[in-house]
């Protein structure tokens, strides 16, 4: 890996097929005894950590000055790795053959036997080895109709608005959040700079991942319920990419916007809403939170969070002015530039979405 990465490096090549064709060759004959696919998965691996480095430098967003890889990584495609859901198994090529790993917790096979399976990596954490795999589901989207659910994500709270009524739910992660970054300044001025610190930094990090990543996981589930109670055909939320980079906010703003990941969130939306058939859909976010959702008017501010229109007189909660206005655009959208034959169908990952180890 090392050595594909810099090749790519000195070579700047970010083509998995020109990073292959350069050195295939001189890799099997390297490593004769490997299963040749691993140098395959090797070569995309590298060519996708090279693109991903490069992208973040012209940002500015990295400062060093080449990608590193920290070979926690490991990828498999369909050739080196089989999983048997019937006896929870997984078989993976080695230089030494096809070992069996058996499974180890979780029920969820039933769950994933109608499903295919993609892409795998082991991920080496610690002493542990864990198998991540995508696994890939055929679903019958609804047919789009009008009936639209409109999401819109905030920093403490979900707000989703459909055309008789909007529900806001609190998802309570600026306590979570804070509660582990006062913990994390506690160890860090307890205990000297050193192993056990860095040890238990990581650990309660890693815990917080997983209670963010828990709730984000709930709080879809509950969108999605609330989406087919509603008879929607689609969910609709604003286009967040790059709004990071187009709104300047003061640098303690912008440390609590980055911490709040509502792209993640609504990657795990995106794929819990699919599963379930529901359309998803992406629309403009410009002035969703200015703009009368009736008239187009400007809004005024009208007493605590509460916004009004001078023009026709609506008067609205400011979150859910913002869902109705996306539920309102992708009804727009819809007439407009939805094909006939549907929105942008793209497969499923099992954990909604990559490994990160693209990000270096
Ligand atoms: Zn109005």
């Amino acid at each position: 890996m090392r050595e594909l990465l810099d090749h790519a490096v000195k070579r700047n090549v970010t083509s998995f097929k020109r990073l292959k064709s350069e050195k295939y060759r001189e890799l099997r004959a390297k490593y004769p005894d490997l299963p040749s696919h691993y140098v395959y998965t090797a070569c995309q691996m590298a060519a996708s950590i090279y693109r991903s480095f490069r992208k973040h430098k012209r940002r500015g967003k990295v400062r060093k000055e080449r990608p590193r890889f920290r070979g926690s990584v490991l990828m498999l495609d369909d050739h080196l790795f089989r999983l048997d859901l019937e006896r929870w198994e997984a078989r993976i090529s080695t230089p030494r053959g096809r070992l069996a790993f058996r499974l180890m917790h979780g029920d969820y096979h039933e769950r994933f036997k109608s499903a295919k399976v993609g892409q795998a990596w082991i991920v080496r954490r610690g002493d542990e080895y864990y198998l991540k795999a995508v696994f890939r589901f055929d679903v019958e989207l609804r047919e789009l109709d009008g009936c639209i659910l409109g999401v819109d994500v905030n920093e403490n709270n979900v707000t989703v608005a459909w055309d008789s009524g909007a529900e806001r739910v609190k998802t309570g992660e600026r306590s979570i959040r804070t509660a582990y970054f006062l913990k994390r300044r506690r160890i860090q001025s307890a205990l000297k700079a050193g192993e056990t610190r860095e040890r238990l930094l990581v650990k309660y990090r890693e815990r917080e991942r997983n209670r963010i990543a828990d709730l984000y996981h709930k709080l879809a589930l509950q969108i999605v319920e609330r989406a087919i109670e509603i008879g929607a055909s689609v969910v609709a939320m604003e286009d967040l990419k790059g709004i990071r980079r187009r709104i300047r906010y003061s640098r303690a703003m912008n440390g609590r916007l980055h911490r709040w990941s509502f792209r993640r969130f609504q990657q795990i939306l995106e794929y819990k809403a699919r599963l379930a058939g529901l359309n998803v859909i992406y629309v403009n976010p410009r002035g969703t939170s200015r703009r009368c959702p009736i008239c187009g008017g400007k809004l005024s501010p009208n007493g605590h969070r509460r916004l009004k229109c001078p023009r026709c007189g609506f008067e609205g909660d400011r979150d859910v002015v913002g869902a109705l206005n996306v539920m309102k655009r992708a009804r727009e959208m819809w007439g407009a530039s939805v094909p006939p034959e549907g929105p942008r169908v793209k497969p499923l990952a099992a954990d909604g979405g990559r490994p990160s180890h693209h990000l270096i």
